[in-house]
């Protein structure tokens, strides 16, 4: 996606002093630069205008009034000037041909060539002459949502879950976000009611869940993982996230490293709708050399998750093992009213092929995970994503012990690997010994999460992934952001928590 986050643009223009913020997509970035446009090509048109939330959702997502607990009738409620996630400016998108008469209006000096669009306009930044006069009526009333979520029981472990969930509103149509990926659940859905018809019962409890207001700071998931929160934190095995499903043909997927291999060996086992080859070999092959993470083949690559949908509470909050997937591919139309049916069936999925291809690796994920005697996470792929990555940071104090715990991570994950390679010694575990494996790998990714959080973002427990102040993976978030500011004391004291967490989750897997 072309874009950041819309509300880093509000965040910023309120920290700056701005008084509002008109915000509009420049050709450059989806429009006519990129190729035909709508209704002859994908890319946006100048009339398109990409709506949006603006909230500081990296702050902490979900109700803005209810940060950290369930917003359910009765819940306690801030007041709103209290609310850190409410942006305190006025905001509103425009069009590209209406945002030109305003260019074009400015003096000033010429914007940095990285800052210009492509418009026919110098780009000049102001301030003035021309002046907005900027007057909205938004309405702000209290709404309620709602989440559906259906589950199919598990036979042997029906506590433990498997969670599936895809996003439900959409500010226009919604083609492709999430319309596209709404009907792969609703189809994944219908497949495994029929499997249930026939007497199939997973081993462990899955349920899908449809979101309500995702695009209102990822409401309805972050407030379900909050109002579930102790039992989540016991038993859920993982979150799969589709959000949009297709806007063209390139497989694409964020991950906890524990489910890279999950992913990998899922998509080897479906066809990609064009080729007929395996949806990994062509993963693969457009994906050589870009830079990316070997992970556990050594050569797939799943990049780190960051946020931007539904996927957040339960990685970051929950602590649990999380993925968001998706059909990638030239999209100019994003939140806005061309993003609909004609858009997907002439020029992100005609015929809807990759669409059921989502459904296919999606529901094969799911039952795996739900179905296999040992939880197929996968720590020594995770421990060799985590030392690799800490390669790639830039260090302002020592790391010499995270490195050490993140060797001894992974090396806790290899002696728990050569278990899960090999049926026939999981074939004489004890029942109550495979609980135990099943528990301690569960646990393993809770315990990189520090009960307290970020040091600015106290809702994000996690210490491997955050996001940036965009939907933006940030690696070892606290470390890294300690590192950027240049605090020697704050890196120093966010690397001992990081190795602890690191010696702590490989000690949970040794067990
Ligand atoms: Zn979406």
């Amino acid at each position: 996606m072309p874009y950041s986050y819309r509300g880093f643009k509000a965040y910023t223009a309120e920290k700056m002093g701005a008084a509002g913020l008109l915000i509009y997509s420049d050709p450059k970035d989806d429009g006519f630069v990129k190729g035909e446009v709508f209704p002859d090509g994908p890319w946006g048109p100048v009339g398109h205008i990409q709506r949006g939330a603006i909230t500081y959702d990296f702050l902490v997502p979900g109700d803005p009034l209810t940060p950290g607990w369930a917003s359910v009738e009765g819940a306690r409620r801030l007041p709103e000037a209290d609310a850190i996630s409410v942006p305190h400016i006025m905001s509103v998108p425009i069009k590209a041909r209406d945002a030109r008469e305003i260019l074009r209006a400015l003096q000033g000096p010429v914007a940095p060539e990285d800052w210009r669009g492509a418009l026919d306009v110098p780009y000049r930044i102001g301030p003035g002459p021309a002046r907005v006069h900027l007057k909205l009526d938004v309405p702000r009333p209290m709404t309620k949502i709602v989440d559906v979520t259906a589950r199919i029981r598990g036979r042997e472990e029906p506590d433990d879950i498997v969670l599936l969930g895809n996003h439900r509103d959409a500010w226009v149509f919604g083609g492709v976000d999430p319309s596209s990926g709404t009907a792969t659940m609703l189809e994944l859905a219908r497949a495994l009611g029929r499997l249930v018809q026939d007497g199939w019962r997973p081993r462990r409890t899955i349920v899908l869940a449809d979101w309500d207001a995702e695009e209102f700071a990822l409401t309805g998931s972050t407030e379900w993982g909050e109002q579930h929160l102790e039992e989540l934190r016991q038993h859920l095995v993982a979150y799969l996230n589709v959000d949009s499903s297709t806007s063209g043909s390139s497989f694409s997927a964020t991950a906890s490293g524990c489910l890279a291999r999950l992913i990998e060996e899922t998509i080897d086992d479906v066809a990609d709708p064009a080729t007929g080859r395996s949806i990994r070999d062509v993963w693969k092959k457009g994906r050589r050399g870009g830079g990316a993470t070997a992970l556990a083949s050594g050569a797939g690559v799943v990049a780190p998750i960051g946020s931007g949908s539904d996927h957040t509470v339960f990685l970051n909050l929950v602590g649990a093992p999380a993925l968001d997937m998706t059909f990638d591919g030239d999209y100019g139309v994003y939140h806005s009213a061309y993003d609909d049916y004609y858009w997907m069936t002439h020029f992100g999925d005609p015929g809807l092929r990759y669409m059921t291809a989502m459904a296919e690796v999606w529901g094969r994920m799911a039952m795996r995970a739900a179905a296999a005697d040992v939880l197929p996470l996968d720590y020594q792929a995770y421990g060799r994503q985590i030392g690799w990555l800490l390669g790639q940071i830039d260090t302002l104090v020592p790391l010499g012990e995270v490195r050490r715990a993140a060797k001894d991570f992974s090396k806790a994950g290899r002696s728990v690997r050569k278990i899960q390679g090999h049926p026939s010694r999981i074939e004489r575990m004890s029942a109550e010994d495979r609980a135990r494996l099943n528990q301690a790998l569960m646990s393993a990714e809770r315990a990189l999460c520090d009960p307290n959080g970020l040091p600015d973002r106290p809702w994000f427990k996690h210490l491997v992934y955050a996001c940036r102040y965009t939907y933006a993976a940030l690696l070892f978030p606290g470390l890294t952001e300690a590192v950027e500011q240049g605090n020697v004391a704050g890196a120093t004291q966010r690397a001992d928590l990081l190795a602890g967490a690191l010696r702590r989750s490989a000690r949970t897997l040794r067990r």
